[in-house]
């Protein structure tokens, strides 16, 4: 197999990865800003088909490519499933290019590379948040069970995701859902016994267990947020909305009961345990709280906000 020179992208498995022109395409819209670059509508030339293009940010970058950009072009290579969305190629750009003044741009000596991704109308968010926007049951099931479908191949494969949430959720117009924007996703291991860092995803969407300030975990990190979004269709607006990471537990206490050592057996080990765990007692009100919500959704949310994540279940089998 031949070996990418340093700072080269090894594109070697798809010969035309890599090798042609942003020219391809032509620039419809601005669509997003993403992590590290803007997110463009485009249309492919030849084909008249409508892609969504990601352009990788340079400008910060001293030491060459992003490490980001590089593992989510590397995980989402391997990665195919009708729920996550479809990496089609990498185009560059070599340069000088123009920013949208046509002014040569920052990173005119380095050129663009651009991702390529199957273009999706909407985000889950996005929809939710237009006014009136009530998703009915069967909707809601409906997306569900593909977010659930999507993240369990991507746990079978190793990739955690590590920022579920809605935005990140891309739906098209025929209600197809795909995952999407793996910056922060990376593989793993199956013994935990790797350290991952515990700063990531959302804070609304965040588990227990990295708020207390654990670096071993696994896929249960993503069952939390999968929760988080669950309750959220049903209810309607966000369960856990904390400005910072001390409110952010205490609204997870508050709803989930506080950890101790009998609901979550080795928690007292967990680093800032001992700082943040509550001064009062506080039970779990998870079933009062959400009693209004249908008999089965409530079983299979009790089992998705679970604080043990040993105890979690993960793709209900
Ligand atoms: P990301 O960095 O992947 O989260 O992208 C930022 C934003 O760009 C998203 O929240 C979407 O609004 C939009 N976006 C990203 N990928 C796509 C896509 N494949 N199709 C349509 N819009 C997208």
């Amino acid at each position: 197999m031949a070996i990418a020179a340093p700072g080269q992208l090894n594109l070697n498995e798809s010969p035309s990865w890599g090798s042609r022109s942003v020219d391809c395409f032509e620039k419809l819209e601005q669509i997003g800003e993403g992590t590290y670059g803007q997110v463009y509508m485009a249309k492919e030339i030849k084909t008249g088909e409508i892609v969504a293009l990601k352009k990788i940010r340079m400008d910060n970058e001293r030491e060459g490519f992003p490490i980001t950009a590089i593992r989510e072009i590397k995980i989402l290579k391997k990665l195919h499933h009708e729920n996550v969305i479809k990496l089609k190629e990498i185009v560059t750009s070599p340069g000088p290019e123009k920013d949208e003044q046509g002014r040569p741009d920052g990173n005119k000596y380095k050129g663009g590379i651009y991702m390529v991704f199957e273009y999706m109308d909407h985000d889950l968010t996005g929809l939710a948040d237009r006014p009136g926007m009530r998703f009915s049951v069967p909707q809601i099931k409906c997306y569900m069970r593909q977010l659930l479908t999507g993240l369990h191949y991507c746990h079978v494969n190793q990739v955690l995701h590590r920022d579920i949430k809605g935005s990140n959720l891309l739906i098209d117009n025929e209600g197809n859902l795909k995952l999407a924007d793996f910056g922060l996703a990376r593989s793993f291991s199956n013994d935990h016994n790797a350290n991952l860092t515990n700063r990531v995803i959302t804070l609304w969407y965040r588990p227990p267990e990295l708020l207390l300030g654990t670096t071993k975990y696994g896929p249960a990190v993503d069952m939390w947020s999968v929760g988080c979004i669950f309750a959220e269709l049903l209810h309607g607006k966000p369960i856990f909305p904390g400005k910072d990471e001390p409110e952010q537990l205490n609204k997870i206490f508050e709803l989930c009961g506080a950890p101790d050592e009998v609901n979550w057996p080795g928690v007292s080990k967990i680093p800032w345990y001992n700082n943040f765990k509550p001064t009062r007692p506080m039970k779990r009100r998870l079933r009062e709280v959400f009693r209004h919500f249908d008999r089965h959704a409530l079983e299979l949310l009790e089992r998705m906000l679970t604080l043990d994540p040993s105890q979690v279940s993960l793709y209900l089998t």
